[in-house]
């Protein structure tokens, strides 16, 4: 794959658009400037002299601050071809046959494939959950291609782990291709590695923490190591609190972990969608995230994310799209168009859950639940420059007037002419300037095929006569 030299971290202005800024001090503003200076926001206003900065034209644009995801496995986008619907085709069995052959370069191949959708599509930072990591070079590989894409990720280093309503010897044939076992600790030798080879050339763009596996799916005598060894190492710490009804309801991770005293701030968890209201208070006392994924939840029929009843417990909420290949595609503007809609639905009131706190839940609160809302996360000055510039000018979007509900309502990917992360410009005039997309596409397609064929998987195609 080639990618492009980053562009660089110039003097701009962006003129005459319409600011969601996310900074309650500031609001929305129309026909507002923004200078971006070396990377930082230098300055928000009117007629701005910003003297020698190259000048972006804002007319029939709203300008937001970036979409910051709290939980994406990224590899797993290369396996959307061929996760299909049911037990045998779906998420999990996929995941299970196919997990265990991937090289490096297929991590290469799917990171480069969802991120280059994810950057386009407005998201610039991104909680990159790694949840398949074999080799110390998985993770080398997974993280040079954000570094070439320019992306701002919180990478949590994680090792394969088979999905607890799998029979034991099913998950022990899965992990003896390149998992951990539920008794076995996680490499924390390679995690330290990554952290000294990768932080100091990442321009503070990388954050690092481990995706644990927690009471559900490892033992305890594993998991209270991990959560010891990421502790020392300065680690946050990330696990599910998925599966069916059943299984959250079997194994109460969060009253286990309260017992045990390892609940804390440095923690997030992905779902929680049937923890107990003991659960909720508990999250809540030790102000500990939760990142729900409405896209995912509703494709696997896992139940609609309770968003408000979380927040109305005083647990921080953010979203997130967990994997493309489940929820099909990196579309923000989706997940908050279904989350606003599924608590409108539960509470029969339209206003449940109103587009402004759908678009925080997508913006400034991702930033909080990844400890990094002091760079990002809000158009604030005196932050990085993470922004994306979305075209109102669009069939889908005009006449718009009230910004926060064109977003949400109405905006699109394609929507979004313009991305920035730290000031640099990755997608402009809708196009993305670090990486050719049909060179992404054609390492995806090879790679998934020769994947398939090295596990002797037999893709449910459309030549093959579908889904077997
Ligand atoms: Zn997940």
């Amino acid at each position: 794959m080639v990618f492009n030299k980053p562009p660089r971290r110039g003097h701009y202005v962006i003129r005459g658009t319409t600011a969601l800024t996310m900074d309650p001090a500031l609001g929305e503003l129309a026909g507002a400037d923004l200078e971006i200076k070396n990377g930082e926001l230098v300055a928000i206003g009117s007629r701005l002299p910003a003297a020698g900065a190259e000048a972006i034209d804002g007319r029939y644009t709203i300008t937001m601050p970036g979409f910051v995801d709290s939980h994406w496995h990224v590899w797993g986008t290369l396996l959307r071809g061929v996760v299909g619907d049911g037990k045998r085709h779906g998420w999990f069995a996929t995941k299970g046959r196919l997990g265990g052959s991937f090289t490096s370069e297929d991590f290469a191949a799917g990171v480069a494939l969802g991120m280059a959708e994810g950057l386009a599509a407005g998201v610039t930072t991104v909680h990159d959950w790694s949840h398949n990591l074999m080799r110390y070079e998985d993770a080398e590989a997974n993280l040079e291609v954000h570094r070439r894409l320019g992306t701002r990720v919180h990478f949590s280093y994680s090792a394969p782990s088979a999905h607890p309503s799998m029979p034991m010897e099913k998950m022990r044939a899965i992990l003896e291709k390149g998992g951990v076992m539920p008794d076995e600790v996680m490499d924390f030798g390679n995690i330290r590695r990554v952290a000294d080879e990768r932080l100091p050339e990442s321009d503070g763009l990388l954050t690092l923490g481990v995706g644990v596996r927690g009471p559900a799916r490892s033992t305890p005598e594993v998991y209270r190591k991990e959560w010891a060894l990421a502790r020392e190492n300065g680690l946050t710490i990330s696990m599910h609190c998925a599966g069916t009804q059943a299984e959250v309801q079997r194994i109460r991770q969060v009253d286990i972990l309260h017992e045990e005293r390892l609940l804390g701030p440095d923690m997030l968890l992905a779902h929680c969608l049937y923890i107990s209201p003991r659960e909720r208070e508990r999250l809540a006392a030790n102000r500990i995230p939760v990142s729900m994924s409405p896209l995912s939840s509703l494709r696997l029929g896992m139940g609609a994310p309770p968003i408000n009843g979380h927040l109305a417990a005083g647990i921080p909420v953010s979203l997130s799209l967990d994997t493309t290949a489940i929820s099909a595609c990196a579309d923000v503007f989706q997940a908050m168009r279904v989350a606003v809609g599924l608590e409108a639905i539960a509470n029969l009131d339209a206003e449940a859950l109103s587009p402004r706190r759908a678009l925080e839940l997508a913006t400034i609160d991702g930033a909080r639940a990844l400890g990094l809302d002091h760079l990002v996360g809000s158009l604030s000055v005196g932050k990085r420059a993470d922004l994306i510039m979305v075209r109102t000018d669009a069939l889908n979007m005009a006449p718009a007037r009230d910004p926060a509900v064109a977003i949400v309502h109405s905006a699109q990917p394609a929507n979004v002419d313009t991305v920035m992360v730290d000031g640099r410009i990755l997608k402009r005039h809708g196009r993305l300037t670090t990486v050719d997309p049909s060179d992404v596409v054609e390492e995806a397609n090879a790679r998934l095929t020769a994947l398939c064929e090295r596990a002797g998987y037999r893709r449910p195609t459309v030549e093959n006569g579908g889904p077997a």
